[in-house]
């Protein structure tokens, strides 16, 4: 797809009705479970039948599956689910029976859940890397290559970058290259990035997924997903799997998706320039250790800036305990103990309170969430929070 315009801008030119008198400026929700057919479903496919169902489409989600593949530079237009673990799920089933999904060890909880639940059932085998070692991800590829030699699709390599929640930072465009001279799929969850940070697609990945709850949507009011490639049998695999296994969007989420949308460039704008903030002023405060791939310090920082156009606006601070970080998360006032992210408000959790975080995961690691607040509001209130979370000690 041509850009014609920087994406700041295309989140709010994209997706309108044609410019007629008197044509509303937003598209409508349409709300119908049922279209007008024809007498004749047809032999050449199902475009040439129409929408039929609205297990098959609505269109209300035609102008924002357009905006997704405008902002990810895919030449097909993006695929909503109803959440972003029903596109997870959707991408995971593109592997081949009996093959292998290679995963960071550090991902979102969820997509590793399905992953381990289809590997449970012997849908296909789970390997896990550190997705920031470069040389280990490429061998564990390669290896899985050479066991599935000659089966199409029977390799996967699931891309979380920055990950969730320690923030490493993988080398996108070598795994992707390596991948691909291998024959392995690339599927990125492009989640914590956004397409205005990354865009995997343009590196070569063959798949974008996306929790479009969290940045996209922006509000904390929306539980949705996205796919997005530019490869037309695994489009046509993705919708087949939305079709048929029915996790489909409602028009009203998608709607207020895209409302949420025409602020994207700007929430991130605001809330990564507030996370960097809040990570320089926290890397100056005693008793804690912190991780931003926008901190010079930080392992990830040299591959941040080669290959991101920001740092993202989740950052990480370890506490000694797991006990003085949870006195943390209760001390807060402004900030919200809560899990989830991407929202215009700023979230505080204990990540190893989940049961099923790797134990890999610091007990005392907080993820932030930064939101579009005044910086010092922030500030203030979490340094309040830790102070007193650390007294304790
Ligand atoms: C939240 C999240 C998901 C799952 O999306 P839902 O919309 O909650 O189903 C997947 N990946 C990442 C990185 C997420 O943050």
């Amino acid at each position: 797809m041509t850009q014609k315009w920087a994406p700041e801008t295309v989140v709010v030119e994209t997706a309108r009705p044609p410019r007629e008198l008197d044509a509303p400026l937003n598209p409508a929700v349409v709300l119908s479970s049922t279209f007008v057919g024809t007498h004749d479903l047809g032999t050449d496919g199902a475009d040439a039948e129409g929408i039929q169902y609205g297990r098959f489409g609505n269109p209300t989600w035609t102008p924002f599956e357009r905006a997704l593949a405008e902002l990810e530079r895919a030449e097909l237009p993006g695929l909503v689910f109803a959440s972003g673990l029903a596109a997870v799920s959707a991408a995971l089933e593109l592997v081949a029976p009996g093959g292998t999904v290679i995963m960071p060890r550090h991902c979102y909880l969820g997509s590793f859940s399905a992953a381990k639940d289809s590997a449970a059932v012997g849908r296909f085998d789970v390997v896990t890397v550190d997705i920031a070692d470069t040389d280990s991800v490429q061998e564990a590829v390669s290896a899985a290559a050479a066991r599935h030699h000659g089966t199409d699709r029977g390799v996967m390599l699931w891309i979380e970058s920055p990950t969730n929640p320690m923030l490493e930072v993988a080398d996108l465009p070598a795994l992707v290259a390596h991948a691909k001279g291998v024959g392995a799929l690339t599927v990125v969850d492009n989640t914590f990035a956004t397409p205005l940070v990354q865009q995997p697609l343009t590196v070569g990945a063959d798949v974008v997924v996306h929790s479009v709850t969290k940045y996209l949507a922006g509000h904390s009011d929306v539980v949705l997903g996205a796919a997005l490639t530019s490869d037309p049998a695994l489009h046509e695999a993705l919708h087949h799997h939305r079709s048929i296994r029915g996790a489909v969007a409602g028009p009203w989420e998608v709607w207020l998706a895209l409302r949420g949308l025409r602020t994207l460039a700007l929430r991130v704008e605001r809330s990564q320039q507030n996370a960097k903030e809040l990570a320089q002023r926290l890397s100056a405060h005693p008793g804690v250790e912190v991780r931003f791939p926008g901190l010079a310090t930080d392992p990830g920082h040299d591959r941040a800036v080669a290959q991101l156009k920001g740092f993202g606006s989740i950052l990480c601070v370890v506490l000694p305990t797991s006990a003085a970080a949870q006195r943390a998360t209760e001390a807060v006032s402004l900030w919200t103990p809560a899990t989830s992210l991407g929202g215009v408000e700023s979230l505080i959790e204990r990540r190893r309170r989940h049961a099923h975080e790797p134990h890999s995961v610091p007990e005392g690691l907080l993820r932030l969430s930064v939101g579009i607040e005044n910086v010092d509001d922030l500030w203030n209130d979490l340094e309040y929070a830790l102070g007193t979370a650390l007294a304790a000690t």
